[in-house]
């Protein structure tokens, strides 16, 4: 089948990478020297598999060659790319960061440049195929599923190395929606395993716009949304290791916020006098709540209502009534 020989290369290249990385000089000096300048410990990097592409132009190629596995696959992966009708590979001279599903296989790889240029993108990451769809996965899902059981809530980051650093830190229960906008599929596979998701973004980030964007489809989805706004020009992983472990916890216990009163606090604040876009926003905030399954959540419904229209200083029986419109 195309899928198991698709596990099958991308194990192949897990552990040639790692190998690369930990084994040979190159490796070594160029790849765990990165690692370790970014605080990553040994045991982190074996944990969460990472590697290094040489920066030859065919040395994973060749010897996936050699080994009989097939190019149009190996190219299915995006491992391997036709270059000056060569196969050549694609991730020459990154860290490497393997993507795993649930169960602990990997479904792809994000490939990290070590120095940042103009020229060439900071990540490459895994084309789609037959076992990769991007919108179902999150990274870090293996790693963290069960502390997210355990603590009944899911941290969401941004990237992998955030996810990475929570974790040396202590911090589990994280996952990285790898710089895409959540889909549905990702928040159905949070939901497996809690109702609680606490978004870790920073505050300039184009992500905390895509997450609201996202939020009518998370409360629809039976999920708690919380938001944490990591400070300026950090995010999670230069953050913790910035202030140490006990801190973030802190900060985050501390910066807490709930999502829906978020999104209604940054509304109010860009919508200043004007009537019009008040009413639209009433409107929005109303269907968003109808959104609260009314037989599970009751009292959460009850408390949003209460909440919002205090905010934005409308009489609450209106909200009801408005709520109850969009209920179908
Ligand atoms: P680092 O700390 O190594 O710079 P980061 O995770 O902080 O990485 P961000 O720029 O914050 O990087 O991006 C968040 C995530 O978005 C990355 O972890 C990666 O999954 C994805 N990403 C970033 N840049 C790209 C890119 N050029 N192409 C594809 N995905 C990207
Ligand atoms: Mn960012
Ligand atoms: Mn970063
Ligand atoms: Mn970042």
């Amino acid at each position: 089948l195309l899928a198991d020989s698709l596990y099958i290369i991308n194990n192949f290249a897990r552990e040639y990478f790692t190998k690369t990385l930990l084994e040979t000089e190159e490796g070594q000096n160029i790849g765990l020297s990165y690692f370790e300048e970014r605080g990553f410990t040994k045991e982190t990097i074996q944990k969460f598999q990472l590697g290094y592409c040489s920066n030859e132009r065919d040395a994973f190629a060749r010897t996936a060659l050699e080994k009989g596995y097939n190019l149009d696959y190996l190219q299915k992966t995006g491992l391997v790319t036709i270059r000056n009708e060569q196969p050549a590979d694609n991730y020459r001279g990154r860290v490497i960061f393997p993507i795993h599903n649930q169960s602990g296989k990997v479904l792809g790889f994000g490939a990290r440049i070590l120095v940042k240029n103009d020229r060439a993108p900071k990540y490459i990451n895994s084309p789609e195929n037959e076992i990769y769809v991007k919108s179902k996965v999150l990274y870090g899902t293996y790693f963290a599923r069960h502390a997210i059981d355990r603590l009944n809530e899911c941290l969401l980051v941004e990237g992998y190395t955030d996810v990475i650093s929570l974790h040396q830190a202590g911090i589990e229960n994280v996952v990285a929606s790898s710089g895409t906008s959540l889909t549905v599929d990702q928040l159905r596979l949070v939901k497996k395993y809690t109702n609680n998701l606490t978004i870790l973004y920073d505050g300039d980030s184009a992500g905390v716009k895509a997450a609201l964007r996202g939020l009518d489809m998370a409360v629809e989805e039976g999920l708690n949304v919380k938001l944490v706004l990591i400070p300026d020009k950090e995010d999670p992983d230069s953050y913790v290791q910035k202030i140490g472990a006990p801190a973030f916890r802190q900060f985050v216990e501390t910066n807490k916020q709930d999502f829906v009163l978020f999104k209604l606090q940054t509304s109010m604040q860009d919508i200043g006098n004007d009537s019009n876009r008040k009413s639209q926003l009433v409107n929005e905030i109303a269907e968003t709540i109808s959104k609260i399954d009314k037989v599970e959540d009751f009292t959460r419904q009850q408390d949003y209502i209460r909440q919002c229209s205090q905010l934005l200083k409308i009489d609450e029986q209106g909200m009801i009534t408005l709520v109850n419109k969009f209920i179908r």
